[in-house]
């Protein structure tokens, strides 16, 4: 299959919602990451996604909508704590766990009895939207396992031959995956952390959320996952990567230790001109946001430069900095020493 990249523009986003309607695949840019977008509703469309990015069919997908009126269907019921997190934070980066609604295929939630939901902010999904009166599914346009893209150029190197068209709109602006929240059960609780925190919900909510504790912590052997994809090794770069916790001081002390062949770092903006070993940064020490902004572009930036031992520094783990340090802990496989 031959693999279009197009500008966005009046015509590109007409053969989107073409191909849409159609049962095709789209790669599209959102505000957190580029995602591949299959039509919701039908099963044999949301199958082409599973197969593009060897994805495992446990897996289930998130459906995005450009307007609320497009829920009728997708679930079965939007609670009160729904409407509340929808007015604050829709469109934008949250995905909402919902039950279930009878037109959603098998496929798309995997089999469960709920499904995510998102209203994203992008003007050129929410125009893709418009355009082709689809609902959505729509997963990250990595491979399976490899790190999510956050521009066009990433997305063709892992997509090519995959699908038909991806629409380039520049860089994805959060540059992790949404904050998903379940509102499934009898208390909130956020199964994913992204730029949407977990504080902000509490304080539109006037409740707590609940943290699944696969956020920060490994799966124990035969424990199942509530959110199915944070069994599944993830956002993992060539190299192997070690997070060091710990202070600049002993991070330095550590790398002069540990410098040879193909060993880099992964540091904070500022730091990489006064270490031992190459280095690429991921955003200021402090600044959640930045870091998440820059953590996928800057592991497959990793791979580009042959990296074959990376050391991280340690974000913070909570408000916006737990969505990075979820992903890196990922990508490093959980290994973390503390220096
Ligand atoms: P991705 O599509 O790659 O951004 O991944 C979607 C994430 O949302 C995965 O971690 C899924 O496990 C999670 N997810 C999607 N739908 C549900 C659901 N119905 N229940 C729990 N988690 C979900
Ligand atoms: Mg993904």
């Amino acid at each position: 299959m031959q693999t279009q990249v197009l500008p966005v523009n009046e015509q590109s986003i007409a053969l989107a919602a073409q191909l849409l309607r159609r049962g095709e695949l789209v790669a599209l840019p959102t505000e957190t990451v580029y995602g591949i977008a299959a039509d919701a509703r039908n099963p044999e469309a949301v199958k082409k996604i599973f197969a593009a990015k060897g994805r495992p069919q446990d897996n289930p997908l998130i459906v995005h909508i450009a307007g609320m009126e497009m829920l009728a269907g997708i679930v079965s019921a939007v609670p009160e704590r729904a409407r509340r997190l929808a007015a604050a934070f829709w469109p934008g980066p949250l995905t909402m766990v919902l039950p279930r609604g009878p037109e959603v295929a098998d496929v798309t939630c995997a089999g469960l009895d709920t499904v995510g939901v998102r209203m994203p902010s992008h003007p050129v999904v929410q125009a893709v939207i418009r355009a082709s009166g689809v609902a959505f599914a729509a997963p990250s346009a990595n491979l399976s396992g490899k790190p999510s893209p956050t521009n066009a150029a990433d997305t063709l190197a892992d997509m090519d031959g995959r699908l038909p068209l991806i629409l380039d709109g520049g860089d994805s602006a959060v540059g992790v995956e949404s904050t998903v929240v379940s509102l499934a059960g009898e208390h909130p609780m956020l199964l994913r952390p992204g730029y949407i925190t977990r504080e902000q919900m509490e304080d539109v909510l006037g409740e707590e959320v609940l943290v699944s504790h696969a956020i920060l912590e490994k799966l124990r052997p035969g424990e199942t996952a509530r959110s199915p994809g944070m069994k599944y090794k993830h956002y993992a770069p060539k190299a192997e990567v070690t997070i060091l916790r710990g202070s600049w001081a002993h991070y330095q002390a550590y790398l002069a230790d540990h410098a040879g062949p193909g060993v880099f770092a992964l540091c904070f903006a500022g730091e990489g001109a006064r270490l031992p070993v190459p280095a690429i940064e991921y955003g200021a020490e402090g600044d959640g946001a930045a870091q998440a902004h820059r953590l996928f572009t800057a592991l497959r930036e990793l791979d580009k430069a042959g990296a074959r031992v990376v050391y991280a520094r340690c974000p913070a783990s909570s408000g916006v900095s737990m969505a990075g340090y979820n992903r890196l802990l990922r990508a490093a496989a959980f290994r973390v020493v503390e220096v």
